[in-house]
This record gives C-alpha cells, sequence and structure tokens, in this order.
C-alpha cells in the first residue's frame, strides 16, 4: 500500500550490503519499490517514470551522508521530490490590489465545486473577507438552489439569476455578480459554474466565456480525488479548455491515498492549494504538500 512506502524501503535495504553508499543495485532495488508503492496508489504511469527518473537521478548523485543510512537518503529524496511536484511551498490565494477579488470554480459535475463553494466562503470569513457567492451553474436543475443553502450555512451572500432576468445566461449572471459585488463593496467573489458528468465541448465554451467576462484572479480546478487516474486527463483537459491557477482536491475522506492528488500537480504544473475532505463545510484547509507527502510515505 502507498501508506507504507517508507516501511517498503526500509525493508529493501535491510536485504542489501553496502550500507554506507548508495549503489546501483540500492537504487534500483528502491525504484521498484517507489515504483509499485505509487501505482498501487493510482498514481497515472507516466508521472510514476518521471518520478522514479527524478529520484534515481539524484539518489545516484547524492551525497554519502554520515548521518543518515542509504534507506533515510533516499526516504528524504523522495520526500523532498513528493513536495515539490505537489506544488512546494502552500501556494496562497492571491487577491486583487483592488478588490474584488474573483475566485472562478471550474470542474466537472460531481466534483464537489458547489459544496466547495460554501467551504471556501466560509474560509474566506475566517481571513476577515466579505465574499459573495455566485450562481453560475445553470446546468445542473438544483446547483443555484444548492449554493443558496450553502451560502446560508456559512453566513454569506449569494447572488443567484432572477427568473426572466438573464435567467438563462450564466455568463450574464457571472458579470452581473461582479458588478453586484464591485457595487455593494464584496471583497471577494466565488462563482460557481457547471460542469457536466465527462469532459464536453460546449462546458468548456461556456467557462471560457464566463472566464474572459469576469476575469478571474484565480481560477480553480476542481476535482474529485476518488477519480484516481482519470484526474489526469480531465485536468488537461481544463488546462486546455479554460486554464486554472490552481487545483483543488475534493473527497480526499475517501481517499487514503493520494494518487490523484500527484498525478495531477505533476502532469499540469499547477499547484494543489485546497484540500476538502468530508461533506461538512468546516472539512476544509489550505493543501499543505509536505503533509500529503509524509501521508505518502509514512
Ligand atoms: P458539483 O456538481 O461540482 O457542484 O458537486 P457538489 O458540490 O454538488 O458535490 C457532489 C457531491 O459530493 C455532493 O453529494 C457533496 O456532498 C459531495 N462532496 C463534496 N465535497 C466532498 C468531500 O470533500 N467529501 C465527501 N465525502 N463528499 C463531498
Amino acid at each position: 500500500m502507498f501508506a507504507t512506502l517508507t516501511d517498503r524501503l526500509t525493508t529493501t535495504f535491510k536485504t542489501l550490503r553496502g550500507k554506507g553508499k548508495l549503489s546501483e543495485a540500492d537504487i534500483d532495488a528502491t525504484a521498484r519499490e517507489i515504483r509499485i508503492a505509487l501505482l498501487e496508489a493510482d498514481v497515472a504511469l507516466p508521472v510514476v517514470k518521471e518520478f522514479i527518473a527524478a529520484v534515481k537521478e539524484r539518489a545516484r548523485g547524492a551525497e554519502v551522508s554520515e548521518a543518515l543510512n542509504p534507506a533515510q537518503q533516499v526516504i528524504k529524496i523522495v520526500n523532498e521530490e513528493l513536495v515539490q511536484i505537489l506544488g512546494g511551498e502552500t501556494r496562497r490565494l492571491r487577491f486583487a490590489k483592488q478588490p474584488p477579488s474573483v475566485i472562478m470554480l471550474a470542474g466537472l459535475q460531481g466534483a464537489g465545486k458547489t459544496t466547495l463553494a460554501g467551504k471556501l466562503a466560509l474560509w474566506l470569513k475566517g481571513q476577515g473577507k466579505n465574499p459573495l457567492l455566485v450562481a453560475a451553474d445553470l446546468q445542473r436543475p438544483n446547483a443555484v438552489n444548492q449554493l443558496q443553502v450553502v451560502g446560508e450555512q456559512a453566513g454569506v451572500a449569494v447572488w443567484a439569476p432572477e427568473p426572466g432576468n438573464g435567467a438563462g445566461d450564466p455568463v450574464a449572471v457571472a458579470r452581473t455578480g461582479v458588478e453586484q459585488a464591485r457595487s455593494k463593496l464584496y471583497d471577494v467573489v466565488v462563482v460557481d459554474t457547471a460542469g457536466r458528468l465527462g469532459v464536453d465541448e460546449e462546458m468548456m465554451r461556456q467557462a471560457a466565456d464566463i472566464r474572459d467576462a469576469v476575469k478571474p484572479d484565480e481560477t480553480l480546478f476542481v476535482v474529485d480525488a476518488m477519480i484516481g487516474q482519470d484526474a489526469v486527463n480531465t485536468a488537461n483537459a481544463f488546462l486546455d479548455g479554460v486554464g486554472f491557477d490552481g487545483v483543488v482536491l475534493t473527497k480526499l475522506d475517501g481517499d487514503a491515498r493520494g494518487g490523484a492528488a500527484l498525478s495531477v500537480a505533476s502532469v499540469t504544473g499547477r499547484p494543489v492549494m485546497f484540500a476538502s475532505a468530508g461533506e461538512k463545510l468546516a472539512d476544509f484547509d489550505v493543501f499543505h504538500p509536505e503533509r500529503m507527502a509524509s501521508r505518502i510515505l509514512d
């Protein structure tokens, strides 16, 4: 299992000779263990290959350390590489110099965008912000209502389309939502957008149109961590179709392995910024790359 990569590596090294120095045999045996552990964790194969190549190269060039045995040395390298792929430091939200800041959420239907909008709003309130949620998901029949419910739970205002007043046009809803925020002095706008069950051209076009209308300071790609390797294709499609600055992983409560986090961050080069781990609004935090790396290793 993913959770025991450290155990795997430690066991491997026990059976090897040459304790003081990393030999080529040590490195190969280690690479095999890392490969198995990452594949079991549902990390995409190209990501696994690239990761192993990077670890091997660093392990070969590693100074033989007096303080660490070979197993510890490799674990340290693996940990540092994991943290780096996951974004290095926690990447904080960038706010506009001139409020309101606009945060747009994009992702497949069911990824957890609407729930996340409520979580993010509550979190933003905790940061001293005064957010407005904008219901531009007009695809899913219940999405507007659901956003109003989470908005109420979070204690934040929601801008939703009025029947007959541009109600069918998500781009107009998003644009007027941002105008409302500006005139009513909300300092952050979170725009919920429509997803589909699969990647779909019309959905991408709509999201791109909303992006062009509201000019987000941050576009966040929301992805269900449980979809494993599929997360890579979806992330690439959104990167091409809409573009995004950061990733939010949802349903981490159901995925103990973190393969999606590693794959998406590695393939898109975008940092994971937030993690959602439960259905309650408080089940949410900024993403800590080093904590995820430890979760993978320990
Ligand atoms: P959307 O279609 O992207 O807006 O997705 P929703 O916000 O409606 O979420 C889809 C389902 O996933 C809902 O039943 C949510 O309660 C659930 N959900 C969202 N985030 C999480 C999470 O972090 N953990 C768990 N277990 N469920 C979640």
